[in-house]
């Protein structure tokens, strides 16, 4: 067994993405302070600033607020409830038990009670639940940290999410995602500021740091997930990074690097309408009534 890179004692894990033998001690370290670096590579957020945690209750989110918390960051949580039965039920709880073992408020936000519908009311009406629930998701996200005077919002997405979507913006140039694919996005226009602090960790890392900090999280996937092309796409990086080591990585930070900074000088002409702001509800949007405000009233009627 190798030993460990920071103290030579036997190691206790491998992270092949940084060819780096750990002991238990070491990885917790190690996970710890290359997040915080993370943060400050990308000009994140300050250690002032007041941090709003969006949790679902899977690994990611939970890893990401002990670890803010554990280095000391200003969090509070918050969990949307989509009333998507069984499994809200369960990831609120799995939620909840969290934030009280860490000692931290976490926020519930029900759409059902904000606009009348739930996710499964609205895949009885579209097949395009999926999308419009990301959507749905962010306006709830970002109403309450704007109305709660957070600084920033950070989510859990991980560097296998970010290397697949990308793959998939590219294949299908969608300039619009492109322009935008960023882990931190600015304030403006009424948006607060969004972070994606564990953009350069795989999921195999930040699974091995809720195991070894006894997190409890949710495994099981929203069962409306349907199979989509997204799994396609991270399937294919993961064969990449199978036969070629390090290609999520060098794909990403790559395209941060060199592609990112052309598309986003031409953000605005990608955009399908000017942001507006909705009359009713005062969310920046591209319609007033925003898409939001229309499902409520349609709940009404
Ligand atoms: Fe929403 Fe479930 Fe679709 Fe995720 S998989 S976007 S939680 S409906
Ligand atoms: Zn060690
Ligand atoms: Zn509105």
């Amino acid at each position: 067994m190798a030993r460990c890179r920071k103290c030579r004692k036997k190691a206790d894990i491998f992270i092949p993405h940084h060819r780096l033998p750990l002991c238990d001690a070491h990885f917790k370290e190690w996970f710890e302070e290359y997040l915080e670096r993370t943060i400050k590579k990308f000009k994140m957020f300050p250690k002032t600033a007041k941090v709003l945690v969006a949790i679902s209750g899977g690994k990611d989110s939970l890893a990401l607020w002990q670890a803010l918390t554990n280095l000391g960051f200003d969090t509070e949580g918050v969990f949307i409830d989509l009333g998507i039965e069984d499994f809200s039920i369960i990831s609120r709880r799995v939620s909840e038990n969290f934030a009280e073992n860490i000692g931290k408020t976490l926020h519930v936000v029900s759409l059902k009670k904000e606009t009348g519908i739930s996710i499964p009311d609205l895949k009885a009406r579209t097949q395009k639940y999926c999308s419009l629930c990301g959507s749905i998701k962010r306006y709830l996200l970002n109403r309450f940290a704007r109305l709660n005077k957070f600084d920033v919002i950070v989510t859990g997405h991980n560097l296998d999410d970010e290397a697949s979507s990308l793959l998939g913006n590219t294949i299908n140039w969608h300039l619009k995602y492109l322009a935008r694919k960023y882990p931190v996005l600015p304030e403006g226009n009424g948006f607060v500021k969004k972070a994606k602090p564990l953009c350069r960790f795989t999921s195999f890392e930040i699974k091995e740091y809720a195991r070894r900090q006894n997190i409890e999280f949710l495994e099981e996937r929203c069962p409306l997930s349907p199979e989509a092309t997204r799994l396609v796409y991270a399937e294919i990086m993961d064969e990449l990074e199978k036969r070629m080591p390090g290609t999520k990585i060098r794909f990403y930070m790559d395209y941060l690097r060199k592609v990112y900074p052309i598309f986003n000088e031409r953000v605005e002409e990608f955009l399908e309408k000017p942001l507006t702001t909705c009359e009713f509800c005062g969310e920046p949007s591209v319609s007033s009534p925003c898409f939001v405000c229309k499902l409520k009233a349609e709940a009404k009627a």
